[in-house]
């Protein structure tokens, strides 16, 4: 018999979830130590060196806040920093995690507009460039992208949408969720002229989940001196007057030691060709992927070649099979842990995350799994893709 004998996991899980990623054990070893006081010398000099570390990964000069937080508490910071009640925002629908941060807004008194899209297409950069237009009175207080919509697996081009704000004049901050996008895909905060970005830890950086952060321009400053929506924990005047000018409360030392060593890894490897990984790790998953495809197999969820996210790759389940069964065959059979569809999309997709610590063989273990539960699971498809990916990455 050719099945398995032990329901018991052996080896590694594959982890081939678009966030938290992988960890590399150097990361690990890193954080691995006892606590020590973060106003001590020691400290301060690991703190120092990966807020320095972590601006030039998002390459700025300018000011970056942290926070004991998930990316929630990033959005929230983001917000509450630079609105006042009332105010109008411009959210571009990408899907589930554009919808939360408009959601967000609205909870904090923001009046939320939202730039309509196809999930699969993503939004039509003459359309915004129009909306801004028509928006004579600078109503628009801040346009919020997702850089990269984790959950349909689709890239927005930041320097069209800059290109947008600037070709009409408008005045309006541009605030960026990288979340799933920083130091994986290419990022340029200070070139894209970007007045906030918002990130966090579990993702490219390859930290555990917990930290995130915002990196705010001199024009976000300015917006920060007028902004009238209430905070505390996340108020970056009450930051400024710490001696680390960032975080309320204690820091999260452990994370730091993380962070410095998360951010040699990237700077070892060079930020271009963490993103050229990337990249290609991407377009081999795409190619398994379209080949499933055939016999109406599941397909490519994003129709927007050009927007193709490289840190995650959505795929829309044939009608009639469910996308958490095929997830839940490839976590029992084979100890691969991969995403599910988020809010309208649950069970209709399942996520391939290939960003982060990551190489030919851990993605070609995932890609094999996710093939061979196509087979178990009977869902109708396409046989060779992880030829496919081999193919392409063999080149
Ligand atoms: N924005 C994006 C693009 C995300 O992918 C996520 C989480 O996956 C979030 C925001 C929310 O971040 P968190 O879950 O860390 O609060």
């Amino acid at each position: 018999m050719n099945q398995p004998v032990t329901s018991k996991p052996r080896g590694r899980q594959f982890f081939a979830n678009p966030g938290p990623t992988n960890i590399p054990d150097s990361v690990l070893r890193a954080m691995d130590r006892p606590s020590i006081d973060f106003n001590d010398a020691e400290f301060v000099e690991v703190y120092d060196a990966a807020f320095a570390g972590l601006k030039r990964v998002l390459r700025t000069s300018q000011r970056i806040f942290m926070y004991n937080a998930s990316g929630h508490g990033a959005w929230e910071a983001s917000l509450t920093n630079l609105l006042s009640p009332g105010d109008t925002i411009l959210v571009l629908e990408s899907g589930y995690f554009s919808d939360e941060w408009a959601a967000m807004g609205r909870s904090h008194g923001l009046e939320v507009r939202v730039q309509p899209a196809d999930w699969r297409v993503g939004v039509d950069i003459a359309a915004l460039r129009a909306a801004l237009a028509e928006d004579a009175a600078h109503t628009i207080k801040a346009v919020c992208v997702v850089h990269n919509e984790t959950a349909t697996g689709m890239m927005l081009p930041l320097p069209d949408i800059r290109a947008a704000i600037d070709t009409t004049g408008h005045p309006a901050l541009l605030l960026v969720d990288t979340i799933s996008s920083l130091a994986s895909l290419d990022f340029r905060m200070d070139e894209w002229k970007i007045d906030c970005v918002v990130g966090g830890s579990q993702k490219g950086l390859m930290l555990p989940t917990g930290m995130s952060f915002t990196g705010v321009s001199d024009k976000g400053m300015d917006a920060h001196a007028r902004a009238g929506l209430k905070r505390f924990y996340f108020d970056w005047s009450l930051m400024d007057k710490r001696p680390q000018k960032s975080f309320i409360g204690t820091l999260p030392v452990n994370l730091f030691y993380g962070l410095r060593e998360s951010v040699r890894l990237l700077e070892e490897e060079g930020l271009d060709n963490v993103v050229a990984r990337h990249s290609r790790l991407a377009e081999a998953t795409r190619r398994a992927a379209k080949v499933w495809a055939g016999n109406n197999g599941p397909q490519l969820f994003c129709l927007n070649p050009s927007r193709y996210s490289d840190s995650v790759t959505a795929i829309l389940m044939p009608d009639g099979h469910d996308g958490d069964a095929l997830r839940r065959t490839v976590r029992q059979r084979f100890n691969v842990s991969l995403g599910g569809g988020l809010g309208k999309l649950s069970g209709k997709i399942f996520r391939i995350g290939h960003l982060g610590d990551l190489n030919e063989p851990m993605l070609l273990g995932a890609l094999s799994a996710v093939e061979m539960a196509l087979r178990i699971n009977q869902i109708p498809h396409g046989r060779g893709g992880v030829d496919a990916a081999m193919d392409y990455l063999s080149r």
